[in-house]
This record gives structure tokens, C-alpha cells and sequence, in this order.
């Protein structure tokens, strides 16, 4: 007898981990994925973006795009790329993000490629290839379709989808799936639930998330599992931004915050405009040097009818002490101006983007601060100056640190640990299995016990590692795990890896010489270490 394949699901990223979020789903007459993201963090994490995908792009019928973050979309070019022809599904927020957020990866890429290509030949190593181009970025974007809120769609055979509003960013969705595996009219459908990334409650622009309930299985994120955030009112979130601002103001300083291009900019903006406004902070000039962010900007701007609080946005442009840089020679200029500014730049995990140049000129300078309003990957250069690092390297140069490093948690885009366990009791019942991903494994830990106080009962809660293949029944019995071999340990998404590890034995190594009392002193060290390198060898 023919073995009929049932319905299978594997998790190809976001599993222990936040970023890299992808779900290859196969039945017996489809294939597909949920998001096709990026990995970002640490370079052994970002490796796996130039490795080959666990699964054949050409086999992969379509897509189904959550939302616009580069973490769940970027790596829909390099897809194409490898000859995937299909639909990716989206709302049109979403698309109208990704028009410029993945061609900007793309240049990214091949900037960050060109100068690894230059030190890769003084150091007599071979050239390498960005994941995808600019170009290649634009291309793909023939495929994308988009599709409406709250309305059932035939996605592929057998499958019917529907997007609801996820309340994370513009655009942004949970997706409910109705599945028949083999796609038999009167086969009982699997019901399923893909949360996306969940917004927290009382969110700028959006109304609070929202989907159906009573699934088969659900999978949900925990990004921020355990984690009880205090709830602000706008008033007393400004008031917190406020505080920063003329702490810093007021002492002839510089504040600089790496921002999230899309939203949390333009949360950042709206608030710092309703405090000009009301003469709470000083008005100085305020700079937005992203090009990103700026056409995230417009875009808001052109969903203004959908968002809430629309006051906002609309006035965005008008505030006349915004200065938007878009050219090189316009971000640099901002250099000659030591003091009194606010300065907003992307990325928000200061891994890539205009912040760099920046932070490589402001990080020494003691009247500087370094405003940290975003989640920081671990491995990257805002976590390690959240981590308290008096050295940091950027750009291959050893730059001291003693700006002030503050951090608030007044603009998060995630739903907290109540508001996770929250979502998904809404969705109940759950009759056969949760699985909770998109989150490092002590935070979906939490999340778990969290929801077990919380009285969660009916299925297993169960926190797949990267790779993990299930096969998804109406069963009791629930899900049952099938073999297969991980492209990496989760253990090693999470945490430090031994480039950082060199990196700080590097600053490390300097700073002992320095201190060393004379250049005697010095070559005895310098013996030791290499009698020490001698014998390890
Ligand atoms: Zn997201």
C-alpha cells in the first residue's frame, strides 16, 4: 500500500531562538512555509544564512508572510534565488514595507560583503557572496500577492487561510489555517494557529491583537516568556522618554538611540513631537538619519486611514525640527555637532546601518548617551554595550566606551509574559499540542510555567529545537516527532560565540599591555604568552 504522507511540520528557525523564523508544512498534496526569515546575531548564527535550506525551494508551492521583520522575511530573495516560483501571501502594509526593507538588506549585503571581501584578500582568503543582492531583492517581489484581514482564501490545495490583525507592526498578522492533508472534501480538517509575532496591548497605531479560538494545534511565540512589563499609559510612557531627554539635554549632552527603522521610529517620533509640542523637553534639532526609516515614515504616512491614533502620524513631517538625512555627506555632517541634538539612527541592534559610524564617533565621549529602546540579540553590539563593555570594536577599530548606556522597555512591540499567556488562552481550547518558539529556550521555559499556573490544560506544551520535524494528527496521542539531523545545535544559537569570545580577549590582551609598568614588564608577558601558545600547540 501507498504510504500516504500525513500532515508534517518543521521547524527551520525560531526554535530556541528568535530569529530565522520558519515553518516548512507538507501534506500529501501541498507544500509550503510560514515566513522565510533571516538569522541575525552572532556569525555563527548568521552562518546559516548562506548555507542551503532544509528543504527544496523548487518543491515549495507558497508562501505565507506574517509580517514584514527582516527575522520572518529576509530571506525570501535568496528562496527565489534557489527557484521557488510560487505566491507569498501578505497583507498590503506588509508589502508595502518589504518594497524597501528587503532591497535595503540586499545592499546591505553586498556592502557588508564588499568590504569582507577586501580584508578577505589582504588576508589572502578567498572572496565570498552576499546571501542575495539588491537587485535580486527587487525581483522577487513579482510574487508577492496581498490579501485582505478576517477573509478565508484557498492558498493551495487543501488549505484555506485566514490573516487577523497580530497588533505587532504595521501589517502584521496571525494566521489561522484550515488543513486537509490529503485534500478530501469530506475529511475533518486540521485547524491551526501560527501567532506571528504578537503585539503587546495598548499599542501605538494598532488595536490589540486578535484571532479565533478552538484550534488542533497552535504555534506561538515567546520572545518575551516571564518577562511582566509594569503598563503605561501614554502620558507616563512620554514622561519616561522625557526624562532621558533633558537628563541628557540639560547637560550640554548628545542623545543618540539606535532605532528600529520600521515603528518603533515612528513611535519614537510622534512621542518626542507631542513633548516638543508641550514644551516637556527642550526643542532642539532632532535627526533621523535612516533612509529606511524615512520611507517607513511615508508609509505610515500612506496607511494613516488604517492606524490608530492618526494624529500622530499625519503630523510626523510637520514638526520643524526634524531634519531627515538621507545622503552620506548629510549623516557625517551631523558628526560636527558635539552636543545639544538628538540623534535617531538604524539598526536598532546597532549590528549594521548609519548608527555604526555614529557610535564609532560618539561611544568615547563622555557627554554622550546611548538610549537602548529595542530588543538586543545576544552576540550583538547593543547588547554588548548593555552588558557594560568598555571596549567595544567597530568597524575592525577598538573604540572605548564612556558614554552613558540607558535602556527603557517603553516601546516594545511584543506582547510581555501576561499578555503571551493571555493570547493563547483566548485561543482555547487547544485540543492536541502548543508549541511555543521564537523565543531562547529559558524564555519559552517561562512561558510554559507561566501558563501552567495560569491553568492551561488540554495538551502538551512542547518547545521544538531547531530542525524538529513533527507529524500532526486529530489524535490524542498528539504529535509525533520524526528524525532528522539539525543544521546546528540550538545550544549554539544561543549565547556568545568564539568570535566574540576573540574579540574580547583581543581588547583584553591590549589593555594588559597598556597597564603593564614598563616595556620590560612587557616582553616578559609577551614570552609567557608565547610559551603558552607553543605548549597548547
Ligand atoms: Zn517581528
Amino acid at each position: 500500500m501507498k504510504h500516504k504522507m500525513k500532515l508534517n511540520i518543521q521547524f527551520c528557525g525560531a526554535a530556541q531562538t528568535v530569529t530565522g523564523s520558519c515553518y516548512w508544512v507538507r501534506t500529501a498534496a501541498s507544500s509550503f512555509l510560514v515566513d522565510c526569515g533571516m538569522f541575525q546575531g552572532t556569525k555563527t548564527v548568521k552562518q546559516l544564512n548562506y548555507e542551503p535550506f532544509p528543504f527544496m525551494p523548487e518543491q515549495i508551492d507558497f508562501v505565507l508572510l506574517t509580517h514584514a521583520h527582516i527575522d520572518h522575511s529576509g530571506l525570501l530573495p535568496k528562496l527565489y534565488n534557489a527557484g521557488f516560483e510560487g505566491p507569498v501571501y501578505m497583507t498590503a502594509g506588509t508589502k508595502d514595507l518589504l518594497s524597501f526593507m528587503l532591497p535595503d538588506s540586499g545592499y546591505i549585503q553586498e556592502m557588508e560583503v564588499k568590504f569582507l571581501n577586501q580584508r578577505n584578500a589582504r588576508h589572502g582568503r578567498e572572496s565570498v557572496l552576499p546571501i542575495f543582492t539588491q537587485k535580486e531583492a527587487i525581483a522577487c517581489q513579482q510574487q508577492f500577492q496581498t490579501i485582505d484581514y478576517e477573509t478565508w482564501f484557498e492558498a493551495g490545495p487543501g488549505i484555506r487561510a485566514r490573516y487577523w490583525n497580530a497588533g505587532h507592526i504595521l501589517g502584521s498578522a496571525s494566521i489561522e489555517l484550515e488543513i486537509n492533508s490529503e485534500n478530501q472534501q469530506k475529511q475533518t480538517p486540521i485547524r491551526l494557529m501560527f501567532s506571528g509575532d504578537i503585539g503587546p496591548d495598548n499599542k501605538l497605531f494598532h488595536p490589540d491583537p486578535e484571532a479565533p479560538s478552538d484550534f488542533d494545534y497552535a504555534i506561538c511565540e515567546s520572545t518575551y516568556g516571564g518577562i511582566q512589563r509594569q503598563a503605561l499609559s501614554p502620558d507616563e510612557r512620554r514622561a519616561v522618554l522625557a526624562h532621558h531627554v533633558n537628563d541628557t539635554l540639560n547637560n550640554d549632552g548628545m542623545l543618540v538611540v539606535p532605532a528600529f527603522a520600521v515603528e518603533r521610529t515612528q513611535e519614537l517620533l510622534v512621542d518626542l513631537s507631542i513633548l516638543q509640542h508641550r514644551q516637556q523637553i527642550p526643542q532642539s534639532p532632532i535627526f533621523l538619519d535612516s533612509p529606511m526609516a524615512i520611507r517607513a515614515t511615508r508609509v505610515f504616512q500612506d496607511h494613516a486611514d488604517n492606524l490608530e491614533d492618526v494624529n500622530g502620524p499625519q503630523r510626523l513631517l510637520d514638526n520643524p525640527n526634524f531634519h531627515f538625512t538621507q545622503t552620506v555627506g548629510e549623516s557625517k555632517a551631523i558628526n560636527r555637532i558635539h552636543s545639544g541634538a538628538i540623534l535617531v539612527a538604524a539598526s536598532g541592534m546597532c549590528d549594521a546601518g548609519r548608527i555604526r559610524h555614529h557610535l564609532k564617533h560618539r561611544l568615547w565621549r563622555t557627554n554622550t548617551t546611548i538610549l537602548i529602546i529595542g530588543y538586543q540579540e545576544k552576540g550583538t553590539l547593543g547588547h554588548l554595550l548593555l552588558d557594560g563593555k568598555k571596549t567595544v570594536k567597530i568597524q575592525g577599530d577598538d573604540v572605548k566606551v564612556n558614554a552613558r548606556i540607558e535602556q527603557i522597555d517603553v516601546y516594545s512591540g511584543h506582547a510581555d509574559g501576561n499578555e503571551l499567556v493571555e493570547w493563547i488562552l483566548s485561543r482555547g481550547p487547544l485540543k492536541y499540542g502548543l508549541f511555543l518558539t521564537h523565543g531562547e529556550n529559558h524564555r519559552a521555559q517561562a512561558l510554559r510555567k507561566s501558563l501552567l499556573e495560569a491553568g492551561f490544560t488540554g495538551c502538551d506544551i512542547i518547545i521544538p529545537t531547531l530542525d524538529d520535524k513533527v507529524e500532526l494528527h486529530r489524535a490524542e496521542k498528539g504529535p509525533i516527532f520524526k528524525k532528522t539531523s539539525p543544521r546546528v545545535q540550538s545550544k549554539s544559537l544561543s549565547g556568545l560565540d568564539w568570535h566574540n569570545d576573540l574579540a574580547q580577549f583581543q581588547i583584553d590582551l591590549r589593555a594588559e599591555f597598556e597597564r603593564a609598568a614598563d616595556d620590560r614588564s612587557r616582553q616578559i608577558l609577551l614570552r609567557r604568552l608565547r610559551r603558552a601558545l607553543n605548549n597548547e600547540a
